[in-house]
């Protein structure tokens, strides 16, 4: 048990076989209580279930975490349920396969929105929680994406927020650190969801054609499962890497080295 009495919030934790899921049961598993975010109250709901089911300790909170009044009435729920907030993952993300000639600026907002005003916001409420005990981890998802320029789907907007999301996490660094706060950022390659839209390719081609095409691309062999996300964000949030902070770690089976 890596993190009994410890609290901890994970943003878009409620999608069946997502990242924020996987992280959300993996850390419940090392003993943290967990605040379950999603949008969707429903899957909030079921993955809070499924983290008691197993024997954890959840509570689901409904929140667009790109709305700053849903994410402060969050976070001081989330608080008061538990009584602290030591553990932050900026999970929460969404992408459109979309070129920049059709880009609508709805389309840019909504993502960047989501994605990186969304962690803004998270991190901004549930800090003064961490500064009070001297002690915090958070957790910032980012991308391949935001390295490269463009995953396998996903437009502008969506490499944008990601990158920013390492700027974002690094100039924290700066701030929190000397509050006993780290932070640490993942760049996620091609992880397999099971979702319909993260297997359609830029031209269309049909699911199984797109797994296999990214796995040849792989030098692992395989493409990756939300569990191999979730191991890292236990690596960065648990004493193992309490000397480590601002790192952005690669969980990409070697498919983009840098
Ligand atoms: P997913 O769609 O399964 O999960 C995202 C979850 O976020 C969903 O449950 C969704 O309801 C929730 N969500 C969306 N908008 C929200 C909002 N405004 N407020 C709160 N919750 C919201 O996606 P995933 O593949 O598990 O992705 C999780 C994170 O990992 C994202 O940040 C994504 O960009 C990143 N990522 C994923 C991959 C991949 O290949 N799957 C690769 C790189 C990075």
């Amino acid at each position: 048990m890596k993190l009994s009495g410890k609290v901890a919030l994970v943003t878009g934790a409620g999608s069946e076989n997502g990242i924020g899921r996987a992280i959300a049961l993996l850390l419940a598993r090392e003993g943290a209580s967990i605040v379950v975010n999603d949008v969707n109250p429903d899957w909030a709901r079921q993955a809070a279930e499924r983290i008691s089911e197993a024997g954890g300790q959840a509570f689901p909170l409904a929140a667009d975490v790109s709305r700053e009044d849903q994410v402060k009435q969050m976070v001081e729920t989330a608080a008061r349920k538990w009584g602290t907030l030591d553990i932050l993952v900026n999970n929460a993300g969404i992408t459109q396969a979309v070129s920049i000639l059709d880009m609508s600026l709805e389309d840019w907002d909504r993502v960047v929105d989501v994605n990186l005003k969304g962690t803004f916001l998270c991190t901004r409420e549930a800090l003064p929680y961490m500064i009070r005990k001297k002690w915090g981890r958070i957790v910032c998802m980012s991308s391949v994406s935001g390295k490269k320029g463009g995953g396998r789907i996903g437009g502008v907007h969506y490499a944008a927020s990601k990158a920013g999301i390492l700027g974002f996490t690094k100039a924290l660094v700066r701030e929190v650190s000397p509050l006993g706060i780290t932070a640490n950022a993942i760049c996620p390659g091609t992880i397999d969801t099971g979702k319909d839209s993260m297997r359609l390719m830029w031209n269309g081609k049909p699911a199984t054609e797109g797994l296999e095409e990214a796995k040849r691309s792989i030098p692992i062999g395989r493409v990756g499962m939300p569990w191999d996300v979730a191991r890292a964000v236990l690596f960065f949030v648990s004493e193992d890497a309490d000397f480590i902070n601002g790192e952005v770690m690669d969980v990409n089976g070697g498919a983009y080295l840098d």
